[in-house]
């Protein structure tokens, strides 16, 4: 198949030797969709909730993030929206609500466990969305399956709650962010975890013993990425023993020149910016999906 000649549509693209792969979208915020059209798109990779709920007030407003999810889920129609429960912590304080700011590990779901009032204002919001569209939800900075299983208990408690109270909700799957390390070597370990999307920027922080937020962590990023890859290459291993669904949506899947690695690797999900789109689709259907070029060289 020549490259372009791609015969897929819904955001689905094709290798040039006709292997499919899906490419989604990275937002912090719904108002990003404006410019969006949604058949560029496979769905919603990765949405950063913590840019909606920014606020102490927005963390306890359950109707205010309902309404954010809901304008998502419409905006996707069927598609896949893959929303991240609150990743506050670490690089991204809470105002007031992280004050003063929590220790640089307390982040992410291990933050939420230790706030459960707020992980179960955020689980009724994503329970109520569930029923207006396809919502996946995904856990930050998961370290251990435990983590996994006591998010899972909490969002069957709030369902219990909703059906209590007359208020129609669905479970949503629940997967993880794969950024944390040791995480990403005992992957096969998270059988309870429904999804998996490897999250590069902080797995490339961790790995490299560098700080993400320091201007001059920059100069680690470049030559780190082969030791990136091949690290994702044995969690790729683990994840499809495993049979679980796998993405890619930290920002080395927004660099066309990555692109052939991680498809070498197995990666046939990607959620990257929506400014680099059209970018990435053009050098999938340049690429074989072993990551060998097509046409040119
Ligand atoms: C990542 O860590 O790669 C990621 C996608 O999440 P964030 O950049 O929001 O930490
Ligand atoms: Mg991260």
């Amino acid at each position: 198949t020549p490259a372009g000649q791609c015969p897929c549509d819904n955001g689905e693209i094709c290798t040039a030797d006709d292997i499919r792969v899906l490419l989604s979208i990275n937002i912090n915020d719904a108002a990003e969709l404006d410019a969006v059209d949604p058949a560029t798109a496979a769905g919603i990779g990765l949405m950063r909730s913590e840019f909606a709920v920014s606020s102490v007030a927005d963390a306890a407003n359950e109707e205010k993030q309902l309404a954010v999810y809901h304008r998502v889920l419409k905006w996707a129609a069927d598609r896949p929206v893959t929303i991240r429960m609150l990743d506050i912590g670490g690089d991204k304080p809470l105002t007031g609500l992280d004050d003063p700011p929590a220790a640089a590990d307390l982040r992410g779901v291990r933050l939420l466990l230790a706030r459960p009032e707020i992980a179960r204002v955020q689980a009724r919001a994503l329970l109520r969305a569930a029923v207006y569209g396809n919502l996946r939800v995904m856990l930050p900075m998961v370290t251990f399956p435990s983590e996994v299983d006591e998010m899972r208990r909490l969002f069957h408690e709030e369902a219990a709650r909703l059906t209590s109270r007359g208020i129609s909700h669905l479970v949503p799957p629940i997967g993880m962010m794969v950024e944390v390390p040791i995480a990403a070597l005992m992957l096969d370990t998270f059988e309870t975890a429904d999804f998996f999307s490897f999250g590069t920027n902080d797995l490339t922080q961790y790995l490299t013993a560098s700080a993400r937020d320091r201007a001059g962590s920059q100069m680690y990023l470049h030559p780190a990425a082969p030791a990136v890859l091949r690290f994702l290459k044995g969690a790729m291993r683990l994840a499809t023993q495993v049979g679980k669904p796998v993405s890619i949506c930290g920002s080395i899947a927004s660099d066309p020149q990555r692109l052939p690695g991680l498809l070498a690797i197995g990666l046939r999900h990607f959620s990257v910016a929506p400014e680099q789109l059209r970018a990435i689709r053009s050098a999938i259907v340049g690429l074989r999906a072993d990551g060998t070029k097509a046409v040119g060289d």
